[in-house]
């Protein structure tokens, strides 16, 4: 993943100033200008990376710190307070309350992401446990009824859509009022995009969102654009009241960070981010866990949450409980990698561990950890706890 490049840049940069054995003035320049660069490769506006070294030098005044303070750590919590900062938007988003029923339109441009980012926003609340549904209300690219039905019932959601009604508005009151009969509780329109922002397309927006008042606006945008996405989300927020972003195809672009970093400084809070064409490529967004697992920091919450998805509910309380004790055990990593055939790519697991980052993991590796995982396991299977444990640290060097 691109963003892992990112992050694996920026926490080289520290790792160097860490092994200097004295911190002065030089060593922490050199840290901030290997920063300055990884952002800016990564597209991130010059302003925005400029006002972040200067902040940092302000709070890091190494002429003012007395000795005795661990230099090495204030740098390091500056950097990630400024990573933070430059991705907080400031205003929380409005979040949909699970058993009340919601309605939540999507907008973007053609292309961005949005039909296939609709189903993965149902398809991640329905696994936890909520009753989503998809409304069609695409009318102008042809096929796009085919494509969210083929996606919907493939995660065996209810859709709602229609081959003759031209009229989006209908279509979009129609399905609304169907699945609000049917007590669903998270209703998700996909409207039309266009190849540009134009009139037309910000009517018809309007038009859906008056007939449907929705809960909640997301605007789904491709992260290719880089910073380009302060005018374009600008662009639709000002057309309709946009309550959220989903940032798509973070997967593919060197212009991720300065895609987030824009829309933050729109003041649209980031929800969800894409990492991928598959259902599950699909990350909830939250700034210090996300800055957390970019610096190689890991994310306990997320792991914490990913565990919920995987481990069967009776299992699911002792191992929380453990983790929460900080009894991170091999026998709980076992048990772990009993269930991680379910919970999709494996490297979004193991970016939430503390030491590890996506960046370490190779091309293909994917594929081949799963494949070698198979082969542990049925190893392990056949092992005394003893023998377990000498398999799980065999495991954890070869990954
Ligand atoms: P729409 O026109 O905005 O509705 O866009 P689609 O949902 O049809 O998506 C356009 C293309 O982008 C499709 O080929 C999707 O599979 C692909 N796509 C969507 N989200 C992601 C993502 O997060 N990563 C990658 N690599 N591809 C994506």
């Amino acid at each position: 993943m691109v963003l892992a490049q990112l992050g694996g840049s920026i926490s080289r940069a520290i790792q160097q100033m860490s092994n200097a054995t004295i911190i002065d003035e030089k060593v922490l320049n050199d840290c901030l200008n290997e920063i300055t660069r990884a952002l800016l490769q990564a597209d991130v506006q010059f302003k925005l990376v400029r006002d972040m070294q200067t902040n940092i030098k302000k709070i890091v005044n190494l002429d003012h710190l007395a000795a005795g303070h661990n230099k090495r750590k204030i740098i390091q919590q500056a950097i990630f307070n400024e990573l933070c900062k430059m991705l907080d938007p400031g205003n929380p988003p409005f979040t949909p309350k699970k058993g009340k029923p919601s309605v939540v339109m999507f907008v973007g441009l053609q292309g961005s992401g949005k039909t296939t980012t609709c189903t993965k926003y149902a398809y991640y609340h329905q696994k936890k446990g909520w009753k989503p549904a998809l409304v069609c209300a695409d009318t102008f690219r042809a096929g796009a009824f085919d494509q969210l039905k083929q996606n919907a019932t493939k995660a065996k959601i209810p859709f709602y859509g229609s081959y003759t009604e031209s009229d989006p508005v209908k279509i979009a009151v129609d399905g609304v009022d169907r699945f609000k009969k049917e007590n669903c509780d998270l209703i998700i329109v996909d409207t039309s995009g266009r190849h540009k922002q134009e009139a037309a397309l910000f009517e018809e927006m309007r038009q859906v969102s008056e007939a449907t008042k929705p809960d909640l606006v997301i605007f789904v945008m491709d992260s290719s654009i880089g910073q380009a996405a302060f005018d374009q989300a600008q662009a639709f927020k000002q057309n309709v009241a946009v309550g959220a972003v989903i940032v798509t195809k973070m997967d593919g672009h060197a212009k991720g960070g300065g895609a987030l970093s824009a829309v933050a400084a729109t003041k649209s809070p980031i929800i969800f981010i894409g990492t991928g064409e598959h259902m599950d490529e699909f990350d909830l967004f939250e700034v210090k866990p996300f800055v957390s697992r970019l610096l190689g920091m890991g994310d306990l919450s997320g792991f914490v949450d990913k565990i919920h998805e995987v481990v069967p509910t009776d299992q699911q309380h002792e191992l929380v409980q453990k983790l929460s004790e900080g009894n991170f055990t091999l026998r709980i990593m076992y048990e772990l990698f009993q269930n991680l055939s379910k919970v999709g790519p494996i490297g979004q697991l193991f970016s939430m561990l503390p030491g590890f980052s996506a960046e370490l993991m190779p091309e293909g590796f994917e594929k081949e950890s799963q494949q070698k995982n198979k082969r542990y396991m049925t190893m392990m299977d056949s092992m005394t706890n003893e023998g377990k444990l000498i398999a799980a640290y065999l495991l954890i060097r070869n990954l």
